[in-house]
This record gives structure tokens, C-alpha cells and sequence, in this order.
């Protein structure tokens, strides 16, 4: 059963929608997207991160205990991108196991980043058919890199909403985004307003 595809890619960069592949709530148990290697190929080719032809001839090696190795030091990346993020938008220091676990997966994941020559010039991109499992880490593991590395961090912003934990990057106009998903938090805070005010009226018609 594949359940990251459906997931809405929010984040604003790859690095952050890979941090939201957990329903992160603060009121009920996470759920957990990634539930086995195949599902983090679909859910990279859902995201435009690995060619559709590679993603699926990789999920195909789901079951073997390589591949369950690789599924593992991909949550283990995840969850440390996570606490980097969450403590760059709450204004705190990150701490250096989890740069650490970042720079252990960015180390291999730059040794297949390749120059490629066309018309206009030359390009970065990945190996080509690459047969590696931990391929799906390569991209993710770069772009927490650069945006770590990048004036952009300082818009990295936890979701408004209390009870939702999902990061995204700002990068309105005016700085003004409060909601990982409009249609998922900013709706419900719309109707919990709503409904606030409907009571106000409700209690001063009655008083
Ligand atoms: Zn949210």
C-alpha cells in the first residue's frame, strides 16, 4: 500500500515537504507516510525528485534488507531536518548530532552530482540511471544543504495552526503565510473563528 503520494507538497522546497511525509500533530499520534521503501520512491517521484523510470525500477527492490536500511536512514535524515528547521523557525540553535546527521548523508549523497554540458551551457545534476537505493536521499540531503546555507532560512515557519507541526517556507510578497495548507489549517481556523464570533453574538442577544 502506497500512502505518500496523495500528500500535498507544501513546503515550498524539497527538503521541508520531505519533513511533512509525517502528519505531525500535537493532539493526536503522528502518522507515518513512509512506511517502507517503496513508498519513499513513489513519494520521490510524486515530488519531482527522481525521474519516474528510476523510481519505479528502484521501488522494485522494496523488499531486499538494503533497501529497508536505506528506508531507515531516510527517517533518520527526516527527522533530523526537522529539528533543524523547527529550531531555526523558533529562533533556537540547532544542535550539532543532528548538523551531523545532515553531513553524513550530504557527504555520499554530492559524490553523485555530476556536470552536464548542453547548448546553453552546463548544469548540475545526478548520476544518470542511477542504480543506488540511497538515491532518494541524494536531493533531499542537498537541498536542506543549500537552504540551510541561504539568506532563505530565515523564512523557514512552523504552521500557524497550534496543533499542526508541518514547516514551510515563506516566500510571500509580504512574509504574511501562516498556514502549512490553507485548505487543511487555515480552514479550520477560519470555521474556529467562525464559530467564536458566532457565539459572542449568540451570548449578547441573549444577555
Ligand atoms: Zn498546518
Amino acid at each position: 500500500m502506497v500512502t505518500a503520494t496523495p500528500l500535498p507538497l507544501v513546503g515550498g522546497v524539497l527538503c521541508l515537504d520531505f519533513v511533512n511525509t509525517v502528519d505531525r500533530m500535537t493532539h493526536k499520534p503522528w502518522v507515518e507516510h513512509l512506511t517502507g521503501y517503496a513508498e519513499l520512491c513513489a513519494w520521490s517521484e510524486h515530488a519531482g525528485s527522481l525521474p519516474q523510470a528510476q523510481a519505479r525500477a528502484l521501488a522494485r527492490r522494496a523488499d531486499e534488507r538494503a533497501a529497508r536500511a536505506v528506508l531507515a536512514r531516510a527517517l533518520a535524515l527526516r527527522e533530523a531536518c526537522y529539528r533543524l528547521f523547527l529550531a531555526l523557525a523558533e529562533g533556537r540553535a540547532s544542535a550539532a548530532a543532528d548538523l551531523a546527521a545532515l553531513n553524513a548523508e550530504l557527504g555520499p549523497a554530492l559524490g553523485h552530482l555530476r556536470l552536464h554540458a548542453h547548448d546553453a551551457g552546463f548544469e548540475y545534476a545526478w548520476e544518470r540511471g542511477a542504480e543506488a537505493l540511497d538515491a532518494p536521499l541524494w536531493p533531499v540531503a542537498r537541498s536542506a544543504a543549500e537552504l540551510l546555507a541561504s539568506p532563505r532560512r530565515a523564512l523557514v515557519k512552523r504552521c500557524g495552526s497550534d496543533t499542526c507541526l508541518w514547516l514551510f517556507l515563506d516566500e510571500t510578497k509580504n512574509h504574511q503565510r501562516r498556514w502549512c495548507d490553507m485548505k487543511v489549517c487555515g480552514n479550520r481556523a477560519k470555521v474556529r473563528a467562525h464559530r467564536a464570533r458566532a457565539a459572542r453574538k449568540l451570548r449578547r442577544k441573549g444577555s
